[in-house]
This record gives structure tokens, C-alpha cells and sequence, in this order.
């Protein structure tokens, strides 16, 4: 399992640099999320338009 990025998704990065484990990268403009994903939730919390689950 690991985060998951909907649709709502702006590109801006801020789950990017708040990954412990670098797992999450924006890609297209959109972040993806890497089986590194140890779903520590801190993307979360950093995404201004609630684009990141768990
Ligand atoms: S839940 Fe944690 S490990 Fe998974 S992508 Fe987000 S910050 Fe990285
Ligand atoms: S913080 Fe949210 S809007 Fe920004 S790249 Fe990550 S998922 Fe997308």
C-alpha cells in the first residue's frame, strides 16, 4: 500500500520535499507516489488542497 494523489493535485511539490523517504515526486504535474511509500502521513498534512490519502 502507499498514499494515494487524486485529481485535486496542483503540481506545487510540498509533499515532495516533506517525504522521509523520498517516495513521492511530481511528475506531469502531478505528484506520484513510489512503493517506497511507507504511509507516515506527512504528505498529508503538507498538501494545500487535500490531494493526498491514506
Ligand atoms: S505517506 Fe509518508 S512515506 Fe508515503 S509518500 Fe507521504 S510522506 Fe512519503
Ligand atoms: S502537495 Fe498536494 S498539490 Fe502539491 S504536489 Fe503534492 S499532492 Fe500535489
Amino acid at each position: 500500500m502507499a498514499a494515494k494523489v487524486n485529481e485535486k493535485c496542483v503540481g506545487c511539490g510540498s509533499c515532495e520535499s516533506a517525504c522521509p523517504v523520498e517516495a513521492i515526486k511530481v511528475e506531469n504535474g502531478m505528484a506520484k507516489v513510489s512503493d517506497d511509500c511507507i504511509e507516515c502521513g506527512a504528505c498529508v498534512s503538507e498538501c494545500p488542497v487535500e490531494a493526498i490519502s491514506i
